[in-house]
């Protein structure tokens, strides 16, 4: 995927010392990325930065495997929060049991393995089958691939709490089409580090895309002609799709959602996403990162008569650096976007009864307009307040007419 080369790959090899759980098996594209930038910009640090990667990979795996076994739960519990809310039925929702963040899910307990006397080389290849089995188990693929043709249905999980982690493996399994998970509202996961080593982007670039996502600008709203910047045909990336060239547009931030499905869609505020040009299309929509993630993983898409994928990634990392930098810059923007609305979330999931002024009092919040109007989206009467309070950035924010379309 990346272009690595073979002595940074040996030092991360040799980072763990041979000892399970294993840097090189273990990290993440952003953790590549994020190297690949230190190599670039700071090549003296590599090796600290390796260091830490590898210090940190025992707590990763373990914060993994907890996700891996409880993400479902924990879903389900914050659902049932919001669609109650919301006033909807949450029948369907089984949030029986508390979220254990033990991870204690070993088969075997330790006082029996030390009774049978296993050889170092032997309790290390257990050690290693035991961390694959851990992973392997908890990654339910067939209730996060179920339903793909109908995202939106009742009874279909829709709040975007699963980590970078946990989407980098699942996706695997529906070969890198995000769009193929139960939800569309999962992210690529590519982290703001990883973006701005792979576009090339600095620490002003990333404050800026900080400030519009406070302010909740949109670059490229939905209702205006979209930004053309080479991006390659939906029909490369499934058969039978749109073979127009794409547009990018951005979701606008959407008023207090009036039915579920709307209140399903609320979490892609901002977000950018690609869609031909010919009116009445239905087969031409994917959002930019999903776009992005699934050309990583078959770069040949890019340019099939590349003569390697090294050369193909230089090439689209030269697309990143290029056409591509203001997609991304609108890309982290939502990213920052994203993350105020899951700090507003975990707010109203621990106390489902705070109120619009309290949210508004928190440090992070105060005098950040998006949060105001992703507020009154989430909290049922919160608009009305927020309509009798003056506010000083009301007229910088686009609004969408609910009309989100098919995502
Ligand atoms: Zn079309």
């Amino acid at each position: 995927m990346l272009a690595i080369p073979a002595d940074v790959l040996l030092q991360v090899h040799d980072a763990t010392n041979g000892q399970a759980p294993f840097l090189i098996e273990n990290m993440s594209f952003s953790d590549w990325a994020s190297l690949l930038a230190v190599m670039k910009t700071r090549p003296q640090e590599l090796s600290d930065k390796i260091k830490e990667l590898a210090s940190n990979i025992v707590e990763v795996c373990k914060q993994a495997a907890i996700e891996n076994r409880e993400l479902n739960l924990i879903v389900a519990k914050a659902q049932k929060v919001i669609v109650d809310l919301h006033g909807y039925d949450t029948s369907h929702l089984d949030t029986v049991g508390q979220v254990s963040t033990n991870d204690t899910a070993d088969t075997f307990t330790d006082i029996y393995i030390s009774s049978i006397d296993l050889t170092p080389a032997e309790l290390e290849y257990f050690k290693r089958k035991e961390a694959i089995r851990r992973e392997a188990a908890h990654i339910d693929i067939t209730t996060s691939t179920r339903d793909t043709s109908h995202k939106f249905v009742k009874s279909s999980p829709f709040l975007p709490l699963a980590s970078s982690t946990w989407t980098e493996k699942a996706v695997q399994r529906v070969h890198n089409r995000l769009w193929k998970l139960d939800t569309f509202n999962y992210t690529a996961p590519i982290s703001v580090d990883a973006y701005m080593a792979l576009a090339g982007l600095t620490d002003a670039d990333i404050d800026n895309c900080r400030t519009a996502a406070q302010n909740g600008t949109i670059y490229f709203p939905a209702g205006r002609t979209g930004l053309d910047a080479d991006f390659p045909p939906i029909s490369s990336l499934e058969n039978g799709k749109c073979s127009q060239r794409l547009l990018l547009h951005q979701k606008g931030i959407q008023k207090f959602p009036t039915d579920l499905l709307k209140l399903k869609k609320v979490w892609n505020v901002g977000r950018p996403f690609l869609k031909c040009p010919c009116p009445g299309c239905e087969i031409n929509f994917t959002w930019l990162d999903h776009m992005i993630w699934y050309v990583i993983g078959n770069l040949e898409k890019l340019d099939p008569l590349a003569p390697s994928d090294k050369i193909t990634m230089l090439e689209f990392q030269a697309l990143l650096w290029t056409s591509w930098k203001k997609p991304i810059l609108a890309q982290i923007t939502f990213i920052f976007m994203r993350e105020y609305m899951l700090k507003i979330l975990h707010l109203v999931t621990q106390n489902k009864n705070i109120t619009l002024k309290e949210i508004l009092s928190f440090d992070d919040f105060k005098d950040v307009p998006f949060v105001r109007k992703f507020t009154a989206a989430l909290l049922p009467n919160a608009e009305g307040l927020l309509a009798q309070a003056p506010s000083r950035r009301n007229d910088s924010i686009d609004f969408e007419d609910n009309s989100l379309r098919r995502c």
